[in-house]
């Protein structure tokens, strides 16, 4: 499949539910296109404040639908358009799992996407922002001196402040943090997510779910 106009669609994200309607998770456009072609979850529409269920086959109907009626589909979001062989495919912004009940986990994950989140993509020791290929994680208590991979010990830092630091803590080092280290109470990925109108039809859902869901 190809986007419709070349932009990202299969890459943009989806937030997935469990049969009890709680958040459990967020995939892409992609990986949520094989859980409806496995009949492995259907759609949820939101229209105009309403909810509507639909599996894939009938999802792909409407989309048709959608695509033949020139003034329904002015209405619609253009880059949430999936190419198929045929026909074009609107992207879904939720599916809910028909299959298995799966709980949100209670913590956020650590990785560096959810790191970067959390410190805003900023170097907490010079506070400058950078893209993610010149962000590195830092052990604020190095390894090699009993310090822990966890929220409380890491921060997002660029590559000249991380080989200026080296092997030290921020103090021998003469550095400063712009901000303690702590623990999200919210999923970061969610809360930049949430900043786009495109995924406001989230929100009643996130809430249940206290925002500890996993972006995959
Ligand atoms: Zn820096």
């Amino acid at each position: 499949m190809k986007t419709s106009d070349g932009s990202s669609a299969l890459d943009a994200s989806v937030l997935v539910l469990n049969r009890m309607y709680v958040a459990v998770r967020v995939v892409t456009v992609r990986r949520a296109f094989v859980m409806l072609c496995r009949d492995s979850a259907e759609v949820i529409h939101v229209d105009n404040g309403a909810y509507a269920n639909y599996d894939f086959e009938t999802w792909c109907e409407l989309s048709q639908f959608w695509c033949e009626d020139p003034s329904l589909l002015a209405g619609l979001d253009q880059s949430d358009w999936v190419r198929a062989v045929r026909y074009r495919i609107q992207a879904p912004r939720i599916i809910r799992l028909l299959r298995f009940d799966q709980t949100p986990r209670q913590t956020v994950r650590l990785n560096r996407r959810t790191l970067f989140a959390r410190d805003g993509h900023c170097c907490q020791y010079c506070g400058k922002p950078y893209p993610h290929s010149q962000l590195s994680l830092d052990h604020v208590t190095p390894r090699s001196r009993g310090g822990t991979t966890c929220w409380e010990n890491v921060v997002t830092c660029c590559l000249h402040c991380n080989s200026q630091k080296g092997n030290r803590t921020p103090q021998e080092a003469g550095m400063r943090l712009q901000m303690h280290p702590a623990k999200p109470k919210h999923n970061p990925m969610l809360k930049l997510q949430l900043g786009n109108p495109r995924y406001q039809v989230w929100q009643p859902f996130l809430h249940q779910a206290g925002y500890a869901i996993d972006v995959i």
